[in-house]
């Protein structure tokens, strides 16, 4: 493996919604640019914002170093600048992979149940990576069918999201915060192995601060309730604030 401090910005493999991919030198090492952007509704809602790419960019670092530190292995190596890391190059399996501790968003929606009822155990959901399709609810079976995962890859991935929900309940926790639900992707690196991808941020959980009730992620900008920027930061300073997270 290249030293980290030789690595180089190459080509821009891939431009998202909230971040650009960009090769290195080292065939098995990407890097990630947060943008300063937000979209909402599979992009239809889609604004510029300043210092939005960075709070991600280092809520993001923090939580996967802690969840690596906690023995959930992830493609994470290290945060460059404000907006900029390092991270394992790895083949994403085309799944986004939902936990929820509460029922809101497009639970609520499909059942027609009480906003936030509490469920007895974490929910575990897929969803199949389709900007065409919406990106549609798919089980184990349809996901083996389409080739998309293993049954094999299914249970650890399940597995691994219920690791990473008992972690960020406990961090979030001690933030005074409720997850409501979040969502992972997994890929597999060079070598075959499962690993967890992408970002955990305010823009992949839905969060809730315990006293005032109010939504410290992107419900904000999703249900237009004020500037998103300062409650991503609020979350920040309070993540920078957890004794073990560091
Ligand atoms: P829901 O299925 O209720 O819309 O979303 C469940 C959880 O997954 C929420 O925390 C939501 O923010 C997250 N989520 C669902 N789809 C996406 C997506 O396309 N991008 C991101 N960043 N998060 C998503």
């Amino acid at each position: 493996m290249t030293e980290i401090a030789d690595i180089e910005k190459k080509d821009l493999l891939y431009k998202g919604k909230a971040k650009e991919m960009f090769t290195t030198n080292d065939p098995d090492i990407m890097w990630v640019h947060y943008m300063d952007q937000v979209t909402a509704f599979n992009g239809k809602k889609k604004v510029q914002m300043q210092g939005k790419g960075q709070t991600n960019c280092e809520i993001s670092s923090l939580i996967f170093t802690d969840l690596a530190k906690h023995g959930i292995e992830n493609h994470f190596i290290k945060q460059l600048d404000t907006n900029n890391q390092l991270v394992k190059r790895v083949k994403i399996i085309p799944l986004e992979t939902v936990v929820r501790n509460f029922a809101s968003g497009s639970f609520e929606k499909r059942y027609g149940v009480k906003h936030l009822m509490k469920f007895e155990k974490p929910v575990t959901e897929f969803f199949y990576k389709s900007d065409e399709l919406n990106d549609p609810f798919i089980n184990d079976f349809d996901a083996e069918a389409l080739k998309v995962a293993t049954e094999d890859q299914m249970n650890r991935i399940r597995e691994i999201a219920l690791k990473v929900n008992d972690r960020l309940k406990e961090i979030f926790a001690e933030m005074a915060v409720d997850l409501v639900d979040f969502k992972v992707e997994f890929g597999t690196t060079s070598d075959g192995q499962l690993i967890l991808a992408d970002e955990i941020s305010p823009d992949s959980c839905r969060l809730i601060d315990r006293k005032t009730k109010k939504s410290l992620d992107k419900d904000v900008f999703r249900k237009g309730l004020g500037a998103l920027v300062p409650v991503y930061k609020e979350l920040l300073g309070r993540l920078e604030k957890v004794e073990d997270v560091q």
